[in-house]
């Protein structure tokens, strides 16, 4: 029997939360389950798993919602704008979740979101609250908050002990970015 959805947090400063729920995604491929991820915030550069999550599906569905938060870090629109995309993103979120369509739904850097102030810490937690009982939920991001970390079943806090950024050397094409 299927144990009951899990809701799974991965948070911290060192690097490998969006990778671990690329993981999570690419295995359960492996076995017929559906996959939605869902960006919350990405920045102007272009990921490789725009291009790769394409490969998987219809299995693995990636959506960037509104004009794909271009430029949350990089660029200068106004605060409101990222508001109202994160808003959005929220909702797109809840109609995935509750769509029956997935086994699997990932929020890309949602707790980042709510860090920023874009979106509530009471957003994800309904969204978590009124999740099927069935649904695995995957939230990354840093700053996860003691709510969020306090409902979740699992939780992973990525430890920076070294990052090659401290040296100086720059983000790597398909392992940063
Ligand atoms: P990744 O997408 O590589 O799994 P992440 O999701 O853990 O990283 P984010 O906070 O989403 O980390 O950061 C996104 C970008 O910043 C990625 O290119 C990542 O490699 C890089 N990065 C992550 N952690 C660090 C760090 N401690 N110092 C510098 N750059 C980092
Ligand atoms: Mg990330």
């Amino acid at each position: 029997m299927e144990k009951d959805g899990l809701t799974i947090v991965y948070t911290g400063k060192g690097k490998g939360k969006t990778t671990a729920a690329l993981g999570i995604a690419l295995r359960a491929t492996g076995y017929d389950k559906k996959i939605c991820m869902i960006q919350f915030i990405k920045g102007s550069w272009h990921y490789g798993e725009m291009d790769s999550s394409k490969l998987l599906e219809p299995k693995f569905e990636m959506i960037t919602v509104g004009k794909g938060f271009v430029g949350i870090i990089d660029d200068k629109s106004p605060k409101e704008d990222h508001e109202k995309i994160a808003k959005e993103a929220v909702k797109v979120s809840s109609e995935k979740i509750q769509s029956g369509k997935y086994d699997i739904v990932i929020l890309d850097e949602i707790n980042y979101a709510v860090n920023l102030e874009l979106i509530t810490v009471n957003d994800v937690l309904d969204l978590i609250k009124s999740k099927p009982n069935k649904v695995d939920l995957v939230l990354t991001g840093n700053y996860a908050k003691d709510e969020v970390i306090e409902i979740a079943d699992l939780v992973t806090e990525m430890r920076e002990i070294k990052h090659p950024f401290q040296k100086g050397i720059k983000a790597k094409k398909g392992i940063d970015f």
